[in-house]
């Protein structure tokens, strides 16, 4: 496992290609952790008043299956910008297995976290922001690489001359292969900040 920054070349060359290295950077800095939270947001937004006890924790289930069928449908792979991206679950599991080498706060909070949370983990992402119109809904939704996802904001894909890819036919699973490996190795031991 490689220590925290020794992604720093692949990084710059990924963020060299898409976006201006400082401008992102810059952002990245100052708001990865509320936009982080907005994209979690997404599923939790159209969970309305429970009329149960065990209504919340059900449609929180249904919302993350909705979530992983987008990303197997697009191959965990990037609608914007075709990068192959790593599926949050698996960084976390990897994070809880080597803290040191491999940093994750909760929050997102920079120079806590690796810097592949912020260049590869897999994120979803509304083809329309909410904010401009579009539905929180299926239809209307992508995988995207997270540093797209931070990048693109509240702006139209025409806005950004971005153009939305077809879902790839690739056979990338987003490293999900390895999730019931890891999840074996985990231990009861609290890893904070997870
Ligand atoms: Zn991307």
């Amino acid at each position: 496992m490689r220590p925290i920054g020794s992604t720093s070349t692949s990084y710059n060359r990924l963020i060299t290609r898409h976006f201006d290295p400082i401008r992102r950077l810059s952002e990245i800095t100052s708001t990865c952790g509320g936009r982080h939270e907005r994209t979690e947001l997404v599923g939790s937004t159209r969970v309305g008043a429970a009329p149960t006890r065990t209504a919340p924790a059900i449609k929180r289930r249904t919302v993350e299956r909705e979530k992983i069928a987008v990303f197997a449908r697009d191959r965990w792979t990037c609608r914007f910008c075709g990068s192959r991206t790593i599926d949050l679950r698996v960084l976390k599991l990897v994070s809880r297995a080597f803290p040191t080498e491999f940093p994750y706060h909760s929050h997102w909070k920079f120079g806590h976290s690796h810097l592949i949370y912020w260049t590869h983990s897999t994120s979803l992402e509304h083809v329309v922001p909410i904010a401009r119109g579009g539905l929180d809904e299926s239809s209307n939704f992508v995988t995207t690489c997270y540093a797209c996802n931070d990048a693109r904001g509240h702006y139209l894909l025409d806005e950004l001359g971005w153009a939305l890819r077809e879902p790839t036919s690739s056979t990338w699973l987003g490293l999900t292969e390895y999730l019931p490996a890891l999840k074996a190795t985990r231990t009861r031991k609290p890893i904070p900040h997870i």
